[in-house]
C-alpha cells in the first residue's frame, strides 16, 4: 500500500506550432509555440501577419486579452497525467468543463486490492492522526478485498469473467474513501487552464487540489507559460495563466539552487519553508513553498502579495527596507495580527533583527506557530527575498531555532 504526500504531475502533451508558408508572421521576441499558435489565429482574423504596429508576441497577447478577445488562447492545449491525487480531489478537478477533457482509472474496470492513498495535507507531520487515519485506510481496503470475493462468488452464473469482475468491484468500491488514490488526464486550453488555477490555488480552495494547483503551475512554467520581465521587472504570463514568480527563480537558476536546500530545511527541522519576493514597502509576493504542509499554507497564496508588515518577515521588512518610522507605522496601523505588538515593541523587534539578521515570531502572528525569517539581500544590500520557516511553536525550541537560523545561511548564500 502506497501513501502519497503529493501529486505527481506529468506533461503529455504541449502546443507544437507549424507555421503555414504562404501567411508568415513578422514575429518579434521570444515565444513559445503556444504562443505562436495563439498569436498567429489573432492576426488571421484581420490578416495582419505583417506586424504594422510592431507587436511583440507578448505585448500582441496582452492586447489581445484587453480586447477580450481571449478565444484566440484555447487554440494552445497542454495534455497533463495527475497521480497520486485523491478521488476527492478530481471529483472537484472535473466540475470544470468548459475546455477541459478528461480520462480517468476506472474503479469499475481496475482492481483496488493494491490501491494507495493520499494522507490529506492538514494531517501531515502529526503522527498520531496519520496512524489513526492510515488504520482506517486498512480497514477499508479489507473491507472492499471481502466485497469483492464475495460478490465474485455471488455471480458466479454471469457467464462473462470481465462483466462477472466490474459488478463486483463497482459495488465493492463503494467502501473505499475519498482518500483512495487516482490518475486522471486532463487536457485543457490555455484559457480554461487559467480559469482552473485561479480558482484553485486561491485561499477559499480545498489544501489537496491547492496543493495540485501549485504543482500544476510548477510544470506549466517549466514549460514557459509563466514568465518573469526582466523590462518591466514584473511576472508576467506567456497566455495569461496566473501572476506567479517562479518565472524569476527559475531564470536566474535561484530555484534550482534554493529549493534543495528548502527541501533540507524543511526535512530536517519539521517545518514549511516559504520564500517571498519584497514587491514594495507594503507587499510581499510568496514565489514558492515546500515543507509538511501544516495548516500556516492555510494562510498563504502563492503568487498572491500578502500585506506587511506582519510577523517575522514583516520585521525583516521594517528592518532592511527603506521606509521611515512614520510610513511604517502607517503601515503597521492596517495589518493584523493574532496578537499584535505595539509599535514600540514591533520597533524593538526590528533593532533585534538589524543586529542579528534575522527575525523571530513566537505565536502572534498565528497562533501557535513560529515563524524565522532572514533576508535575501543584493549585492547592493538591496533586499530582495524573504526566506521564512513556520513550525509549530511547541516543535521550536530556543535551540532548535538556533540549528535552524544556522541551517539558513547557505540559502541565502547561494540566493546573493
Ligand atoms: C472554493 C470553491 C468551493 C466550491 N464549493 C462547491 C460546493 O460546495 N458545491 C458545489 O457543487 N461546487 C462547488 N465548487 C465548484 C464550483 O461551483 C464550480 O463548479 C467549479 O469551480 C467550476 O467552475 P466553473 O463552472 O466556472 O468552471 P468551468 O466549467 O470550467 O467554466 C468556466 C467558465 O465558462 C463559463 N461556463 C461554463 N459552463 C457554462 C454554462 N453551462 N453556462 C454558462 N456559462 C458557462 C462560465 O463563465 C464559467 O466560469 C467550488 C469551487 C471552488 C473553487
Amino acid at each position: 500500500m502506497r501513501f502519497y504526500t503529493e501529486p505527481v504531475v506529468t506533461v503529455l502533451a504541449r502546443p507544437q506550432f507549424a507555421e503555414p508558408a504562404h501567411l508568415k508572421v513578422n514575429w518579434i521576441g521570444e515565444s513559445t509555440d503556444g504562443e505562436r499558435l495563439a498569436e498567429f489565429a489573432g492576426r488571421l482574423c484581420y490578416m495582419s501577419q505583417k506586424n504594422p504596429a510592431t507587436r511583440s508576441t507578448r505585448d500582441y497577447l496582452e492586447n489581445i486579452k484587453k480586447q477580450g478577445h481571449g478565444s484566440v488562447l484555447e487554440h494552445a492545449n497542454y495534455s497533463l497525467l495527475l497521480e497520486g491525487v485523491s478521488r476527492s480531489l478530481t471529483h472537484e478537478l472535473v466540475r470544470h468543463r468548459a475546455g477541459f477533457a478528461y480520462s480517468q482509472l476506472s474503479q469499475r474496470y481496475v482492481d483496488e486490492t493494491d490501491a494507495s492513498f493520499v494522507v490529506p495535507p492538514a494531517i501531515q507531520g502529526d503522527a498520531a492522526m496519520e496512524a489513526a487515519w492510515r488504520l482506517q485506510m486498512d480497514g477499508a481496503l479489507a473491507a472492499y478485498v471481502a466485497m469483492v470475493e464475495q460478490l465474485m462468488e455471488r455471480y458466479s452464473w454471469v457467464a462473462d469473467k470481465v462483466h462477472r469482475r466490474k459488478m463486483a468491484r463497482e459495488a465493492a468500491r463503494s467502501v473505499l474513501p475519498n482518500g483512495t488514490e487516482t490518475k486522471i488526464v486532463c487536457t485543457a486550453n490555455a484559457r480554461a487552464w487559467r480559469t482552473m488555477l485561479e480558482l484553485r490555488s486561491s485561499e477559499g480552495a480545498e489544501q489537496e487540489i491547492r496543493r495540485c494547483a501549485v504543482a500544476i503551475l510548477r510544470t506549466l512554467q517549466a514549460e514557459g507559460f509563466v514568465r518573469y520581465d526582466e523590462a518591466a521587472r514584473s511576472y508576467s504570463v506567456s497566455l495569461h495563466i496566473l501572476e506567479l514568480a517562479y518565472g524569476v527563480l527559475r531564470r536566474s537558476g535561484l530555484m534550482d539552487l534554493a529549493r534543495p536546500l528548502m527541501h533540507a530545511i524543511s526535512d530536517t527541522h519539521g517545518v514549511s519553508v516559504y520564500l517571498s519576493k519584497v514587491l514594495d514597502p507594503t507587499s510581499l509576493l510568496l514565489l514558492d513553498w515546500v515543507g509538511v504542509a501544516f495548516r500556516t499554507d492555510l494562510y498563504v497564496t502563492v503568487g498572491r502579495p500578502s500585506p506587511v508588515p506582519a510577523g517575522a518577515s514583516g520585521v525583516i521588512m521594517a528592518a532592511f527596507g527603506n521606509s521611515s518610522e512614520p510610513e511604517l507605522e502607517a503601515l503597521f496601523s492596517k495589518v493584523a495580527w493574532y496578537q499584535k505588538p505595539s509599535f514600540t515593541e514591533f520597533l524593538a523587534r526590528v533593532k533585534d533583527a538589524k543586529k542579528s539578521g534575522f527575525a523571530v515570531d513566537r505565536g502572534t502572528m498565528f497562533q501557535g506557530i513560529t515563524l524565522v525569517s532572514v533576508p535575501v539581500l543584493s549585492p547592493s544590500w538591496e533586499l530582495l527575498l524573504i526566506l521564512t520557516a513556520a513550525g509549530h511553536s511547541h516543535d521550536l525550541e530556543p535551540e532548535a531555532l538556533e540549528a535552524l537560523r544556522q541551517r539558513k545561511k547557505p540559502v541565502v548564500e547561494a540566493a546573493c
